[in-house]
């Protein structure tokens, strides 16, 4: 390993002009208040990687409260600070960037918050989650581009390995082996030997990590290319079942998973989708559990409910008697994610047609005359008007009204009726 490795045209290569002439001018001015300033984290590992990376994490020896403001200032930014934890994000048109005082952390015991005091680049270092995400890049005039590699993480990067930077590590904070396991199958790499067997000896922690926390971590895998890879090898490991005992990732979830990502795209699927097929082999009770635990929001916990009750109920939809209007009625109160969860994942294919009816067309489909047309036809205001525009809808559901006419034919039509 080079001792002296200097990234500055990996810098200049990776980042685009303005993030580049962003680092210059804030090592610049660290520089003249005397202090000093890394590129840390994430970015450092992937611009020595050569992956796109634009996430700034800037670390400051000192107040990085003040630089901000300076940097602020002289680049016309919007600037929020956090004066509790000594940190500030920068934002302008084509970008953004964080800043951290550098810092320590104690943890007084397993997965509590760590007690945090302002300190060096290198104890900040150390403090994080491993060796190919705890190196810095000095951004100082002085020493700008130079790599502050304290732990070894170009050689675990060189060897494709994911290292805890000491024993106690998953101990201090157990979310780390979710995040062990998502940069593993996100990089290819491995999980170090050692690392590995510290995964397996203090899975159970996890049980002290707050359900919000797992959530976040989770919610990061479920935004990963392929996130059935992290979720495969968090089974193999026992690390999933800390979940929900019930919960598998095998060859089913990787195959719905693929499937997800054809109905969505040119768009991901969203983490509701995911998270539904992922609960989807699971009876109602241990979904409730899995949502309770993890706090999912509202939004998402009707997902998963949803689709599950829908799986329950597909016999319903599979019956050609069945008109269209009755699959919107049923189908409309039902979370769209939940729907297309059944397309992809349900064991019964006389349904799908149906649901594929409705994810596609019946969704959108809405009569051409509106309240005020119907005045004008003569429906009288009050309670009338909503039951004539869902009788409305009903017949352009199940295709006895195509066009405005049909529909002004028909109200005219029940108009009739009701004086007759
Ligand atoms: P990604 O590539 O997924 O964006 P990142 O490496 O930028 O990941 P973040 O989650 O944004 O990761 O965190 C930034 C940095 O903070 C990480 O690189 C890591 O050094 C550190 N970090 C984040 N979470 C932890 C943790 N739980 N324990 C220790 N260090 C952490």
């Amino acid at each position: 390993m080079p001792e002296n490795k200097n990234l500055s045209s990996e810098i200049k290569k990776q980042l685009p002009k303005e993030l580049v002439e962003f680092l210059r001018l804030a090592g610049e001015l660290a520089q003249k208040r005397g202090q000093k300033l890394y590129l840390v984290g994430g970015v450092v590992r992937d611009l020595l990687l050569g992956r796109e990376n634009f996430d700034l994490d800037l670390v400051v020896e000192g107040d990085a409260i003040a630089l901000a403001c300076e940097m602020a200032e002289a680049r016309q930014c919007q600037l929020v600070t956090h004066q509790r934890f000594g940190t500030a994000k920068l934002a302008w048109d084509g970008g953004s960037a964080d800043l951290a005082t550098a810092r320590s952390e104690t943890y007084a015991k397993a997965c509590a918050l760590p007690t945090v005091n302002p300190s060096t680049v290198r104890d900040d270092l150390l403090r994080r989650d491993f060796t190919i995400n705890a190196m810095a890049v000095a951004l100082t005039p002085d020493l700008y581009g130079q790599l502050l590699d304290l732990y070894g993480g170009l050689s675990d990067l060189q060897g494709k390995l994911v290292r805890v930077l000491h024993g106690k590590s998953f101990i201090d904070d157990a979310t780390r082996i979710w995040r062990a396991i998502r940069y593993e199958q996100r990089l290819n790499f491995h999980l170090e030997p050692e690392t590995l067997e510290l995964v397996k000896r203090d899975v159970d922690y996890l049980k002290e990590v707050s359900g919000d926390r797992i959530r976040h971590e989770l919610e990061l895998i479920l935004k990963e290319e392929f996130p059935e890879k992290a979720l495969c090898r968090a089974d193999e490991l026992g690390v999933l079942s800390k979940l929900h005992p019930k919960l598998k990732a095998d060859d089913w979830l990787s195959a719905k998973y693929e499937q997800a990502r054809r109905w969505s795209s040119p768009d991901n699927p969203s983490v509701g989708l995911y998270l539904a097929l992922l609960v989807y082999r699971m009876g109602s009770k241990d979904v409730e559990e899995f949502i309770s635990y993890l706090r999912l929001k509202k939004a998402s916990g009707r997902i998963l409910l949803d689709a599950i009750d829908l799986k329950a109920n597909l016999g319903q939809l599979a019956s050609p008697q069945v008109t269209s209007a009755q699959v919107y009625t049923w189908l409309s109160g039902c979370a769209i994610e939940a729907v297309v969860a059944n397309i992809i994942a349900a064991g019964m294919p006389s349904a799908v047609p149906r649901l594929t009816e409705f994810v596609e067309k019946l969704r959108y489909i809405r009569p051409a005359l509106n309240g005020e047309d119907l005045k004008k036809l003569g429906v009288a205001q009050g309670p009338e008007i909503k039951e004539m525009l869902h009788r409305l809808l009903e017949a352009r559901l199940d295709g006895k009204a195509a066009t405005r006419r049909d529909e002004e034919a028909l109200v005219l039509n029940w108009l009739a009726g009701k004086g007759a």
